[in-house]
C-alpha cells in the first residue's frame, strides 16, 4: 500500500493482535510495543519486531508518547495504529506524530479535538444535520442551571463536556435534586478529567444505544456500514452488542446511515469513526462521536465482510476506500460477547493465570483474543481477555449458534463473564430483542436477589 511500509501498534491485548493480523494480510511490517508486564504477550510474539517502552503502569508505557515516538524512530516505523483507548483519541499525540513525519492511522488532530469536547461535538452535529438530544446550548453553571432545566423539562442529565466512561454524569429528576446533581457532576468531572465544565440534556427514560459505523477518506468521500445495538450495558460499559439492531428496519437503517455518511462527507472526515445515538420512540438522538476503531467493530465486519482495519490503513495511506456505498451488502446477523476476566455477577476483576484455554470454532465463529493456556493476566489493564463474535443468516440462527459456541468455550483458572452470556442467550427478552439501556442492570439486580 502506497506510503506505509511498517506500522507500530501502540496498544496491547486483543486489539494489538487484531491490528497485527490486518497488517500481515496487507504485507506491511509490524512493530509491537509493550510494557515489562506484557513481554510474553501474543501481540509481542507475533510481531516482526518489538520494543519495550516502560514499566507496567499505562502512564509510563502505553500512554508514554515520548517512548512511543522513540520506538518509531529506532525501528523506522512510518505509521502508528493506536487501537482503541490509550492514545487513540489524543490530539496531541496525532500532532506530535505529524511533526515527526509519522502517519497517525486515524483522523486529523483537529477532528479529534472537535469531537473530544462534547459541547463542541454536539454543536458540530447540529450544523452537520445530525439530530441531537434536546439540551443546553453550552456549558451549564450553578447560576443558570434551573432556568435551562425548566426549559428542557425534568428529568435532566448533567454530563461532563470532557466525559468518557460514564463519569461525571448525574440525573436530576426534579428541581430539588438539581443543585446537588450539578455540583456533584462538576466535582466528578474535575477529578476525572481536570475540567469541571458540564452541560445538560433531557434524560431519556427507556432508550436503546444504537451507533453507526462510518469510514471517510479525508477527501470528501464517506460510507456507512450500518449500525450496532449496544443497549446491553452495565455502568455505561457495553457487554453484548448486535448488528443489525433488532429495533430497526431496512429503511430506518439506511436513513440514519445516510445522514451520518453525508455529515462525514461535509466534514471531510478521515478514518473510521462511530456516531453514537440514543434511540427512543422511533427517533435518534446524537450523544457523541468516537474518532477511532471500537471494541465492537467485528460485528460490523461480520455482516458486511469488510475489514475495517484494512480500510483505516488504506485511507491513512491515501489509497482511498476499497468500496462505495452501493457495493456494501448487509448479510445476516452478528452478536459479540465481551469476555472479561471478572466475576460474572459482581464484575470484580479476576486476574491470574489461565490454566486451560479452548476457543470454539465452526461456521460463523470468530474469537479475537491474545489469551492462551499458561497466560498470566496482568492486573494493570482492563479486564477484556477476548471477544466472541458469532454470525448467522438470521438473528435466530445467530442465537442458536451462540448457545452452541458458549458451551464449547473453555477458560479455566480465572473467573470470566462467560456464564453471564449463557444466561442471557436463554433469556426470553433477549430472544425477542426486547431490551433498552437499563435492561441488563435490572436483570442483574433481580436475578442476584433470588
Ligand atoms: P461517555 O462518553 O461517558 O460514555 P455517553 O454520552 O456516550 O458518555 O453516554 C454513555 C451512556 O450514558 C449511554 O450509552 C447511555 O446509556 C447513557 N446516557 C447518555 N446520555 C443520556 C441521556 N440524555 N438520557 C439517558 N441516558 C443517557
Amino acid at each position: 500500500m502506497s506510503g506505509i511500509s511498517k506500522i507500530l501498534i501502540a496498544n496491547r491485548g486483543e486489539i494489538a493482535l487484531r491490528v497485527l493480523r490486518a497488517c500481515k494480510e496487507l504485507g506491511i511490517a509490524t512493530v509491537a510495543v509493550h510494557s515489562t508486564a506484557d513481554a510474553n504477550a501474543m501481540h509481542v510474539r507475533l510481531a516482526d519486531e518489538s520494543v519495550c517502552i516502560g514499566p507496567p503502569p499505562s502512564r509510563d508505557s502505553y500512554l508514554n508518547i515520548h517512548q512511543i515516538v522513540a520506538a518509531c524512530e529506532i525501528t523506522g516505523a512510518d505509521a502508528v495504529h493506536p487501537g482503541y483507548g490509550f492514545l487513540s483519541e489524543n490530539a496531541k499525540f496525532a500532532d506530535i506524530l505529524d511533526a515527526h513525519g509519522i502517519t497517525f492511522i486515524g483522523p486529523t488532530a483537529e477532528h479529534i479535538r472537535l469531537m473530544g469536547d462534547k459541547i463542541t461535538a454536539k454543536k458540530t452535529a447540529v450544523e452537520l444535520g445530525i439530530p441531537v438530544v434536546p439540551g443546553s446550548d453550552g456549558e451549564v453553571l450553578p447560576e443558570n442551571a434551573l432556568k435551562i432545566a425548566r426549559e428542557i423539562g425534568f428529568p435532566v442529565l448533567i454530563k461532563a463536556t470532557a466525559g468518557g466512561g460514564g463519569r461525571g454524569m448525574k440525573v436530576a429528576k426534579n428541581e430539588a435534586e438539581l443543585e446537588e446533581a450539578v455540583s456533584t457532576a462538576r466535582s466528578e468531572a474535575l477529578a476525572a478529567f481536570g475540567n469541571d465544565a458540564v452541560y445538560m440534556e433531557k434524560y431519556l427514560g427507556k432508550p436503546r444505544h444504537i451507533e453507526v459505523q462510518i469510514v471517510g477518506d479525508g477527501a470528501g468521500n464517506a460510507i456507512h456500514l450500518g449500525e450496532r445495538d449496544c443497549s446491553l450495558q452495565r455502568r455505561h460499559q457495553k457487554v453484548w452488542e448486535e448488528a443489525n439492531s433488532p429495533a430497526l428496519n431496512v429503511e430506518q437503517r439506511m436513513k440514519i446511515g445516510q445522514i451520518c455518511a453525508d455529515a462525514m462527507k461535509k466534514m471531510k472526515y478521515r478514518g473510521a469513526g462511530t456516531i453514537e445515538f440514543l434511540y427512543e420512540n422511533g427517533e435518534f438522538f446524537f450523544i457523541e462521536m468516537n474518532t477511532r476503531l471500537q471494541v465492537e467493530h467485528p460485528i460490523t465486519e461480520a455482516i458486511t465482510g469488510i475489514d475495517l482495519v484494512h480500510e483505516q490503513i488504506r485511507v491513512a495511506s491515501g489509497a482511498g476506500l476499497s468500496v462505495t456505498q452501493d457495493e456494501i451488502v448487509f448479510s445476516g446477523h452478528a452478536i459479540e460477547c465481551r469476555i472479561n476476566a471478572e466475576d460474572p455477577r459482581t464484575f470484580v476483576p479476576s486476574p491470574g493465570t489461565i490454566t486451560h484455554f479452548h476457543a470454539p470454532g465452526g461456521l460463523g465463529v470468530r474469537v479475537d483474543s491474545g489469551a492462551y493456556a499458561g497466560y498470566k493476566i496482568p492486573p494493570y489493564y482492563d479486564s477484556l481477555i477476548g471477544k466472541l463474535i458469532v454470525h448467522g443468516r438470521t438473528r435466530v440462527e445467530c442465537m442458536m449458534r451462540l448457545r452452541r459456541v458458549l458451551d464449547e468455550f473453555v477458560v479455566d483458572g480465572i473467573k470470566t463473564t462467560l456464564p453471564l452470556f449463557q444466561d442471557l442467550v436463554s433469556n426470553q427478552d433477549i430472544a425477542n430483542g426486547d431490551y433498552d439501556i437499563h435492561w441488563l442492570e435490572k436483570y442483574l439486580a433481580e436475578t442476584s436477589a433470588k
